[in-house]
């Protein structure tokens, strides 16, 4: 609340001090903050949304990205959200998807759990998304995954060792199992990345009719933590 009334103040105070010319000329009006409109989203396809993913992706490796006005950002999307695209991701510190996908406030769903497995509750959350109008939802995977790693070693801890159960079917499908190779662990993540989707598409009945039916896509990415780029996968 403090912050939109700071903004609104500031906003106010420089309508006061601009000259009427000055308020009616374009180039002087306030910059309208980029934010991600009902419109907008109702005309984004799934290969869109893709290739804006591909190309946040691609500002983020380069150091180009865009400048933002958060504030501005808040308080465009107070009343309602759009956002073009859902990420199932892991939640390493490293692989904040927003920021690999240089994308603001509103612009996609960010789900994340240890090594991007799947359960009941993000499933639902991904059915949220498509209901409410997104197009694409992107397993993300990633380099040097800690969790693979731990299904790898078969860590056993607390609730945690549940969580690793699910990467077990990678671990196999890898057919590799040195959590010091990174190669291995790669393969591993890949793997997983495959696993997520598939789990997906047959566990949610809602989803699967919008996959079928091509108005939603579902893609695999892998993120490599040490260059920031994502790779997406054929499949
Ligand atoms: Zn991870």
């Amino acid at each position: 609340m403090m912050k939109r009334f700071a903004v609104a103040v500031v906003l106010c105070l420089s309508a006061l001090t601009l000259p009427v010319a000055a308020q009616e000329s374009p180039a002087a009006a306030p910059a309208k903050p980029e934010v991600h409109t009902r419109e907008l989203q109702a005309a984004m396809t799934p290969s869109k949304a893709l290739e804006e993913l591909k190309a946040g992706n691609a500002r983020f490796v380069s150091n180009a990205t865009k400048r933002r006005d958060w504030s501005a950002k808040v308080v465009a999307t107070a009343s309602g959200q759009f956002p073009f695209a859902a990420v199932l991701g892991c939640m390493d510190s490293r692989v904040p998807v927003e920021i690999v996908f240089d994308q603001g406030i509103g612009d996609i769903f960010g789900v994340r759990v240890a090594g991007n497995v799947v359960n009941d509750d993000e499933l639902g959350s991904l059915e949220y998304a498509v209901k409410v109008g997104t197009t694409l939802i992107v397993v993300l995977g990633h380099t040097s995954c800690g969790a693979v790693k731990g299904a790898l070693d078969d860590v056993q801890l607390g609730n945690l060792t549940g969580l690793l159960a699910k990467i077990h079917p990678a671990v196999e499908a890898a057919r590799c199992g040195n959590s010091k190779d990174d190669v291995c662990v790669t393969k591993v993540a890949e793997k997983n990345v495959l696993q997520s989707m598939k789990e997906i598409h047959e566990r949610s009945p809602y989803l699967a009719k919008y996959l079928d039916d091509g108005k939603v896509a579902l893609v695999g990415g892998m993120y490599d933590v040490a260059t920031g780029k994502v790779t997406f996968l054929e499949h």
